[in-house]
């Protein structure tokens, strides 16, 4: 997979996914990040990329030629036309589920505006999706691209190890993961659930599932109405409470 993020600070892109999981995916060539500096292609020879705006008012807003110029660019070197995703707190709040969607392209390209946003022209002309990490005002697209391309990142095989895997984690069949335990034993008075220290492993995913139930019902009880919930899931939470009525409806 390869993300080409269109951005006014490169060195946050490269330094940011250079690290870590997304760092050792870059190395092994699994991922490709092409961070493309928006400046570069400023014809104004102070390399200026923002203007004030028109109808007057407060800050900047970015040119539509630099952007045009180095999207026009990419284009010609990769060959293709990949989705351009622009963050804006505008957009769609990202998900899980668009993660996913995402992670089948072979290419993608965000757009990371800065000051006021982007002259609406070029958004206009090259903008496919248009995607928000969630409802607060950045000072710039570099992080919430970073969010999405590593979120996207650890869904494309190899990038996880074996023991990392992204099969079953939070959102996934919209629930919430099970609390994890690890050594010791025992620590300041609390003990790992004797369950989990049995060997059993058919309990063990019993308490596991009624635990993912329990605290997607405490933290977020929106995520279960489209959560496909067996009979016994459906059991277990009216013992905590929950009215089923609608879903014993749904999954009859
Ligand atoms: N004036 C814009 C508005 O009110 O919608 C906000 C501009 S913001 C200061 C500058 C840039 O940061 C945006 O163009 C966008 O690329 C990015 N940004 C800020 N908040 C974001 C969010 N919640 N999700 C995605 N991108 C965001």
């Amino acid at each position: 997979m390869k993300f080409h993020v269109l951005t006014l600070f490169p060195d946050m892109i490269t330094d940011g996914l250079g690290t870590s999981v997304t760092g050792r995916a870059i190395d092994r060539g699994t991922i490709q990040v092409n961070a493309i500096n928006i400046r570069d292609y400023s014809r104004d020879k102070h390399k200026h990329v923002d203007d004030y705006p028109y109808g007057g008012g407060a800050g900047m807003v970015m040119q539509p030629e630099p952007v045009y110029l180095a999207y026009e660019d990419l284009t010609k070197q990769s060959g293709s036309r990949p989705r351009v995703i622009y963050v804006t707190p505008q957009g769609a709040t990202f998900t899980q589920s668009m993660a996913e969607e995402f992670a089948k392209e072979e290419e993608l390209v965000f757009l990371c505006g800065h000051y006021e946003g982007v002259d609406e022209r070029i958004l206009e002309e090259i903008v496919t999706d248009y995607v928000s990490i969630g409802d607060y005002v950045l000072t710039g697209g570099e992080l919430p691209a970073m969010v999405m391309i590593d979120a996207i990142s650890r869904l494309i095989p190899g990038v996880l190890n074996n023991d990392e895997s992204a099969e079953f984690e939070s959102f996934h069949d919209n629930l919430l993961e099970h609390p994890h335990y690890t050594r010791p034993v025992e620590f300041r008075g609390k003990r790992v659930p004797d369950v989990l220290l049995s060997g059993h492993h058919a309990n063990i995913e019993k308490w596991r599932r009624e635990q993912s139930l329990k605290r997607t019902l405490e933290r977020r009880p929106d995520l279960l109405e489209d959560a496909p919930l067996s009979r016994e899931d459906i059991r277990y939470l009216k013992t905590l409470g929950y009215d089923t009525e609608n879903e014993m409806e749904k999954n009859k």
